[in-house]
């Protein structure tokens, strides 16, 4: 196994997306740890672009592989292609988003490579001499820290986990072009992605959010969960998915990984779980807080303040307070 981490570069309509970045904070932070290279490997047709693109942003050399015909993403092409190219670099780790797309493919890389997989990492430590990834387990309730004695590592890194560097490298890495093509039978067609035609209704401007999850328990007690909102300036209601998919709320106001990724000073969570893909919409906020009736919500894992309480109890005795000062 070579002292190699690789990054896999992700990227939509001929951008790099941003979460690449955090791959490569990612990719840093281990290289602190346990001395190592990092390369970015990218995969497309065209690739040159991409590729100067992530060279001069991060001054790391770059595998540019144009796959023939491959303009946008496909799992059965990523994972051949891929699987051959890493299997003669023999990195330690394999750094790859937890997105639709990289949760795709990288479980399956990794059984081709024979490498253990980790997803959803949210920190990397090292404890004892062990390199340890945290990670989410129990619905988010509880907080491990994965350890392997397996040599090589796929890991997939939730988004927001890691900060991007802002600037721009001094000097350019290099980027070296080759052209692979899939050695597996394609499974499947891509027909291209559909875009959702929703945009979010003020949630990504607003000062403050008071979202409303499943906790709200019908349609008609959202009133209160406006009625809070409108008690702060700049502010906005949002919601879980749950309450989006039962049509209380529009997906306009959805967060989380389905929906739309906010960062207000204030997010106030009423009756919402934590669930994982609504945490990862919201954990950036400035201050959160959550009401919630169950003491072992694991919402609280990652807010300020902790109201454990019926919020239908609660919310009116704060609006009424509020009012009188
Ligand atoms: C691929 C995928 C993508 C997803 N994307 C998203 C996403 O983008 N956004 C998202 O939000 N979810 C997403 N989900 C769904 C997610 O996993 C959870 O199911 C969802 O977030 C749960 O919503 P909730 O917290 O409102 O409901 P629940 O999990 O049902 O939680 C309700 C909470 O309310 C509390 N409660 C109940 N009554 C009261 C009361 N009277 N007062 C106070 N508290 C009360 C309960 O204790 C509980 O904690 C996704 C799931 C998958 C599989």
């Amino acid at each position: 196994m070579n002292s190699l981490i690789v990054v896999i570069a992700e990227h939509a309509d001929g951008q790099i997306r941003p979460i690449t970045y955090e791959l490569v904070a990612c990719a840093r932070r281990l290289q602190r740890l346990q001395p190592a290279d990092i390369r970015i490997v990218v995969l497309s047709d065209p690739v040159e672009t991409l590729a100067e693109t992530l060279s001069q942003k991060t001054g790391l050399p770059v595998d540019a592989i144009r796959v023939p015909h491959l303009t946008g993403y496909h799992g059965d092409v990523y994972r051949s292609v891929l699987a051959k190219f890493l299997k003669d670099l023999q990195p330690r780790y394999v750094c790859t988003a937890h997105t639709s797309q990289g949760l795709d493919f990288a479980p399956g890389l990794a059984i081709r490579l024979g490498a253990a997989c980790i997803t959803g990492v949210e920190a990397v430590t090292e404890i004892n001499g062990d390199i340890c990834f945290t990670r989410r387990i129990c619905g988010g309730k509880l907080v491990a820290d994965m350890v392997t004695d397996h040599p090589q590592r796929v890991l997939s890194i939730l988004p927001g986990s890691f900060s991007a560097d802002a600037s721009e490298a001094v000097e350019p890495g290099a980027v070296f072009c080759k052209t692979a093509t899939s050695t597996t039978p394609v499974r499947s067609i891509s027909r291209g992605i559909l875009r959702s035609s929703v945009k979010a209704s003020g949630i990504m401007e607003a000062d403050v959010i008071v979202a409303a999850g499943r906790g709200v328990g019908d349609k008609d007690n959202l009133e209160l969960i406006f009625r809070m909102a409108a008690l702060f300036s700049g502010s906005a209601v949002a919601g879980s998915r749950i309450v989006c998919d039962m049509g209380w709320l529009d997906y306009a106001q959805q967060v989380g990984v389905t929906g739309f990724t906010v960062q207000p000073s204030l997010y106030i969570a009423c009756g919402i779980s934590g669930a994982i893909q609504h945490v990862s919409g919201m954990r950036a906020s400035g201050f959160i807080v959550a009401i919630n009736s169950d003491p072992n919500a694991a919402i609280f894992n990652v807010s300020d303040v902790c109201i454990v309480e019926d919020m239908l109890t609660f919310i009116p005795l704060f609006i009424e307070t509020a009012q009188h000062q």
